[in-house]
């Protein structure tokens, strides 16, 4: 694609295409592997606890073209002198992008971002992200370049159900064995590898029945649960799953408490990818892997109710959603 980008015209249809697929997230309220029903007397676990604790990441890519001064003349020198983008400018979505000339420092809302030596970047937006959040640039010359990116809402899949939450929390010993590994996690995801994958266009890890969506809520007697942090898929136990794109394993161990299997990614600029439950690793901690290599097959290792391969974006601190890397499976 060629010519100048601003956000806005290229995301127009972008949105349009999202509301379309949520519409049809009702229908998976009863998909077996990811709601117990069972109303035991006691409160049943938290389905989302387990995978609200890892956090998944994700790129997208488009190539960007630096908007450009005035077309004047013909002197060579043109100078950017503000942001160009485009991604999904929404909750859980990214923008892929491109820094004004000189920026030294640049921010979307309070988050640094990471800008690589041609100028581009990766940005993204929480589930819970306000509406409206300033992307600004710092110049060598001192002056402030500063947009506000409108960040749409999404109509997130709420249950409410007429059941306390658990009582009490973790136990003490769950947590002395829960704590290294989330040290582990938090470690990996701290890593900086160098990698690129951020840049490109995500391709699905594996394709199957989606069994849970990214952002799903329960609300227990008006108390909010935690949120699923990345999107299930269900192909059968065993399936190969792949790479979504190019990066660094960072974390591939199995036996954790609540993911099992766990394969964690780093894309690159502070996004990255975790795979849970597997079955089987293939890859091990600071292999290089390619967007479509084999990294592991589904399983129901960990706290799972079924075979699937959760699949979490994270950028920085935020979840996304895996969905506005991808788009439909086809
Ligand atoms: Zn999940």
């Amino acid at each position: 694609m060629i010519g100048r980008m601003m956000g806005w015209s290229v995301f127009a249809p972008a949105a349009l295409g999202f509301a379309a697929l949520v519409g049809c997230t009702g229908s998976e309220a009863a998909a077996p592997d990811t709601v117990s029903a069972a109303p035991n007397a006691a409160a049943p676990a938290d389905p989302e606890t387990p995978e609200a604790l890892e956090t998944p990441q994700a790129i997208a890519v488009e190539q960007m073209v630096p908007a450009q001064a005035a077309p004047e003349p013909a002197p060579a020198l043109v100078q950017n002198t503000r942001f160009s983008y485009a991604g999904e400018l929404t909750q859980g979505g990214y923008i892929r992008g491109q820094a004004p000339d000189d920026t030294v420092q640049a921010s979307l809302g309070e988050q640094v971002l990471d800008i690589a030596e041609d100028g581009t970047f990766f940005a993204a937006f929480d589930r819970d992200s306000a509406g409206i959040l300033a992307l600004s640039a710092t110049l060598s010359s001192g002056q402030i370049i500063r947009e506000n990116i409108t960040v749409s809402p999404r109509d997130w899949q709420i249950e409410r159900v007429n059941i306390a939450r658990r009582p009490g929390g973790p136990s003490a010993s769950f947590m002395a064995r829960r704590r290294p590994e989330l040290n582990a996690i938090v470690a990996s995801r701290a890593v900086e590898t160098g990698a690129q994958g951020w840049s490109q266009d995500f391709i699905w890890p594996v394709t199957g029945r989606i069994s849970g969506r990214f952002g799903r809520q329960r609300i227990y007697r008006g108390e909010p649960g935690s949120y699923h942090g990345g999107i299930d898929i269900a192909p059968g136990n065993g399936v190969p799953f792949v790479s979504p794109a190019d990066g660094v394993v960072v974390l591939a161990r199995t036996g954790f408490s609540l993911e099992g299997g766990l394969i964690i990614i780093d894309h690159g600029q502070g996004l990255n990818s975790a795979f849970l439950h597997a079955s089987r690793i293939v890859v091990e901690e600071g292999q290089a892997v390619t967007q479509g290599q084999h990294i592991g097959n589904v399983g129901s290792t960990g706290r799972a109710t079924g075979p699937h391969l959760h699949w979490g974006l994270k950028w920085k601190a935020a979840r996304l959603d895996p969905l506005l890397f991808v788009g439909p499976m086809n």
